[in-house]
């Protein structure tokens, strides 16, 4: 298929109700994966293990990779329906993390995010511009919002969904066609709209889809307005709306930065099987995955904490600002 990296999730046509999930991984992925799904010797590592050693690393690091109980919570068991019910996933180390590295870390010139909007964005969508200052202090990458493309413009295919009676937009047509839009500079290019997306003629939705080796991705933002499930619009909606698409973008633009999904710890980078396991998962990333893209992107762990903690205290997202103020003023005290 030549797609390189593709991860997705929605539900199929033929299994009713239950959430079913997409995770192609073609690729580069094939042989990291295949190595840690099947081939890894010995049981599950501890999350100690996953973290690996800590030593050669500034004192900061060593307290922002550091497993606090007071900051970190150890990923809960399953519940039926969960997304670890469903799947046995292998998790990834620090260390087989840096056999994809040299693959994913951002080349020099790749200095910059970018969110390209497609189709309109009424008042029900998530403000665009918080959603790239959020994305900006979380990668502490420039990140911008391109300028939109209308419907027409965009050559995918479209069908009306038999039980929703709304459009949908196939992502895989978009996929092809993002790399010619994504920019010299830019690292991932995320597309987002209010359209629903489906991948394939069998499926009924998904969520979106992600071109990992192209640095390309679609996501739809539809699905997380309550409205769409028909229910009346409560307060709170907006910013439910915003924190869902916040996790979106950052979970799937982590997964472009190579990592895979996190089993050690209640994390932004936990697989997701409905809207209640993605409600629940924390918007910060755990120790092991904090690593793994501080390798990658290159940042100062103290100082993309402030940001963020800027972020949330504008935004009023109270609990992330409360846990934030903790984890800065933890670190400050140790540099
Ligand atoms: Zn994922
Ligand atoms: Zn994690």
């Amino acid at each position: 298929m030549g797609l390189g990296l593709l991860s997705g999730w929605g539900l199929r046509d033929d299994v009713g109700m239950r959430a079913v999930f997409l995770w192609v991984l073609i690729g580069f992925g094939v042989a990291s994966v295949g190595k840690a799904q099947g081939l890894r010797n010995g049981p599950m590592p501890t999350a100690a293990e996953a973290m690996g050693s800590l030593v050669g690393l500034s004192e900061v690091q060593r307290a922002a990779f550091e497993a606090d109980p007071t900051l970190f919570e150890r990923i809960r068991k399953p519940e039926p329906g969960d997304w670890l019910a469903a799947h046995a996933e292998p998790g990834q180390t620090v260390e087989e993390y840096r056999k994809v590295l040299a693959q994913v870390k951002p080349r020099p010139a790749q200095k910059s995010l970018a969110i390209l909007p497609l189709g309109t964005f009424g008042d029900k969508a998530p403000d665009l511009e918080t959603l790239r200052s959020y994305c900006a202090a979380f990668f502490a990458m420039e990140t911008r919002v391109l300028p939109g493309v209308v419907l027409d413009k965009v050559p995918a295919k479209s069908r009306v969904n038999r039980n929703t009676q709304n459009r949908q937009l196939l992502t895989t047509d978009i996929l092809k066609w993002l790399p010619g839009m994504k920019p010299a500079d830019c690292y991932a290019l995320i597309a987002v709209t209010m359209e629903d997306l489906y991948p394939d003629e069998a499926w009924n939705f998904v969520f979106g889809q992600a071109m990992l080796q192209g640095g390309v991705g679609v996501f739809s933002f539809a699905r997380y307005d309550p409205a769409f499930y028909g229910e009346a619009a409560a307060e709170g909606d907006g910013e439910l709306m915003l924190r869902r698409s916040g996790k979106v973008l950052t979970h799937e633009m982590g997964h472009m930065f190579g990592m895979r999904h996190c089993v050690f710890y209640e994390c932004l980078m936990n697989g997701s099987n409905h809207l209640g396991e993605t409600d629940s998962r924390p918007m910060h990333l755990c120790p092991v995955c904090l690593r793994k893209l501080q390798l990658a992107a290159g940042f100062g762990v103290l100082s993309r904490d402030m940001g963020l903690l800027k972020f949330y205290e504008k935004e009023s997202f109270k609990a992330e600002a409360d846990w934030m103020r903790r984890r800065v003023m933890k670190l400050a005290g140790v540099e």
